[in-house]
């Protein structure tokens, strides 16, 4: 067994406990349970995290299988994509890829040995009366009309069902346990239902179906799972898949239950997600914007960095809410190590050095990244026309801003000082283009006679620039909690208006051209960006993955709030 080294965890330490003891004869046995009805989230790398990171550091194994029990939202396309999304997480569950669906006959088998057993019945009440008979959490349930059946009807009716003689919802077949329970769970709960609906896997071979609660226990001892972890709101179904289990006398995993995932500004229900898709409110689910990890992908978050902060966030047995800043910060800190830092410009603004001569070009070397020496140096060019940000230029410079300003001096990262000495406008009085004087002296930012600039800005020689649209992102919803909305609202009165804005001009340097899909960069000043796949030859898009923390901004914020505003 490989020396324990996972971040400590309730869960890690009943597998250990369990180790030592032999419960399960030193084995380690997990899974990752899907339903293919929708792309995976953040929350679910959480669980993948737990189940393939838990099983591998104790020498284990973990099965991937599809909770295909539903056959109206399941579709190919969700399994490719979770296959997908697993792999490129970094799991692997080999020759172990499952599906319910495997075990429906295995499971039939186990509803005749129920009803043989006179613990399971065919029922005639529709899906309304059964839910009227259930009773509440204060008073018992009354019992059906057709508990007490023979075990010949029941197997005669059972087998017409399968035989398709009945349509939808016309009976369903129910464990035989106690209208009385406590547990609204064990008040006689359907195992099977009736439902004419081609299965993406069994076709028509089918038409009934094993609810999700008399598949999942059964599924996890057919592929002798040791723990069985999942969601805390599967805790009051325990003593269901218990029952189960003990009634048919087969192997028992042991079920766990952890904390949900949930993130501020952020919603994580496939079917809310689903709907954001359906209804154009953002432009698929791999969106950037999205939680899916096929949109965290493609926005540029790295999977070691989702592994860091799942195992930052820790496991516990009651549902909290972490903040989205936390997964930033991971994301910044993965990215900090390993994106080559570039200059970028996202909104130019032309500048001519007009003692710079006409028609020369300087190779400037720049320092790929600072906190990974191997990653070498590059030239970039230099030229007497550059492009800055907008925003590193004011007229009118307030107090602490240290920018480029007329009359104000600051060093150009890699090159040269610079002196603005005055801006061009155009009718409508806006600065369209500025003059500078650099400093030869000055080459590789120091001058000999030891001044001192306040700033340095990023720029890009205008004739070698490659162009690009940049897509700068902003959560997906402006509260705290996306549900929390005035009557009469749903989530969607929450979608922030400016999540998306897109940046068509942008000038990058001309190391950047033909950067392939997927490829991450840190835009020096600016942040963390990917080239997205709408990228095309002499056409780049990025997303923006993650701002870097701007001091600016809080200086103007906090100068806001002091003047009362
Ligand atoms: P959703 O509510 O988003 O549809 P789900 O629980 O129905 O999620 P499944 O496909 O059934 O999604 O989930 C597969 C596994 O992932 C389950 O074991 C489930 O408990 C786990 N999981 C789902 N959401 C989260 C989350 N937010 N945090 C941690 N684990 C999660
Ligand atoms: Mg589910």
């Amino acid at each position: 067994m490989t020396p324990p080294s996972g971040p400590s965890n309730f869960i890690r330490d009943i597998i250990i406990d369990d180790l030592k003891t032999g419960k399960f004869a030193g084995r380690v046995q997990t899974r990752f349970p899907p339903e293919p009805n929708g792309y995976l989230h953040i929350g679910h790398a959480k669980s993948i995290w737990l189940n393939f990171g838990l099983a591998a550091e104790f020498g284990g194994k973990t099965n991937l299988r599809f909770d295909d029990t539903n056959p109206e939202k399941e579709e190919t396309e969700y399994v490719d994509s979770i296959m997908d999304t697993v792999r490129w997480l970094g799991y692997d569950w080999e020759d172990r890829l499952f599906y319910a669906s495997d075990y429906f006959p295995q499971l039939y088998e186990w509803a005749l040995q129920l009803i043989r057993a006179g613990k399971a019945y065919v029922c005639d009440l529709s899906a309304e009366e059964v839910r009227k008979t259930r009773g509440t959490l204060t008073e018992p349930g009354i019992e059906s009309p057709y508990r007490n059946r023979s075990v010949e009807e029941n197997l005669d009716l059972f087998e017409r069902m399968k035989a398709g003689e009945f349509p939808d919802g016309a009976r369903t077949l129910r464990a035989r346990i106690d209208m009385a329970s406590a547990n609204l769970n064990l008040r006689d709960p359907v195992m099977y239902r009736i439902l004419h609906a081609e299965h993406h896997r069994t076709g028509s071979q089918w038409c009934i179906y094993p609810m999700y609660d008399f598949a999942h226990g059964q599924s996890d001892s057919v592929e002798r799972v040791t723990h069985s972890i999942c969601t805390l709101e599967f805790e009051d179904h325990r003593p269901l898949y218990d029952w189960y289990i003990e009634a048919l006398g087969i192997y028992h995993p042991q079920q766990i239950e952890f904390d949900r995932l949930n993130l501020t500004y952020t919603l994580l229900s496939k079917r809310k997600l689903l709907s954001l898709v359906q209804n154009g409110h953002v432009r698929g689910w791999d969106d950037p914007r999205m939680p899916t990890l096929s949109g965290i992908r493609r926005r540029g978050y790295t999977p070691e960095a989702l592994r860091s902060f799942c195992g930052a966030i820790g496991v516990s047995k009651t549902n909290g809410i972490i903040e989205l800043g936390l997964l930033e910060h991971h994301v910044r800190e993965d990215l900090n190590r390993r994106a080559a830092r570039v200059m970028a410009v996202l909104r130019p603004l032309r500048v001519v050095i007009d003692n710079y001569p006409e028609g020369q070009v300087e190779e400037m070397e720049a320092v790929n990244n600072p906190e990974d020496a191997s990653a070498g140096t590059r030239r970039v060019p230099f030229s007497r026309v550059l492009y800055i940000e907008q925003e590193d230029f004011r007229e009118d410079p307030p107090k602490q801003y240290f920018r480029l300003s007329p009359g104000r001096e600051v060093r150009l990262r890699y090159a040269y000082f610079i002196t603005c000495t005055h801006a061009v406008k155009n009718d409508r009085g806006e600065v369209v283009e500025i003059h500078c004087t650099y400093d030869p002296e000055t080459r590789g930012g120091n001058a000999p006679d030891g001044r001192k600039v306040k700033s340095t800005i990023h720029w890009v020689s205008a004739a070698h620039a490659v162009d690009a649209e940049v897509r700068l992102y902003e959560n997906l919803f402006s509260k705290e909690n996306p549900n929390e909305t005035k009557e009469g609202e749903d989530f969607t009165a929450n979608l922030n208006p400016h999540s998306l804005e897109v940046l068509a001009g942008a000038k990058a340097e001309p190391s950047l051209a033909g950067a392939a899909a997927g490829s991450r960069y840190q835009f020096e000043r600016l942040g963390y960006f990917c080239v997205d796949p709408d990228s095309a030859a002499g056409r780049l898009v990025f997303n923006r993955t993650v701002a870097l923390r701007d001091t600016w901004a809080k200086i103007q914020s906090r100068d806001q709030k002091g003047a009362g505003h």
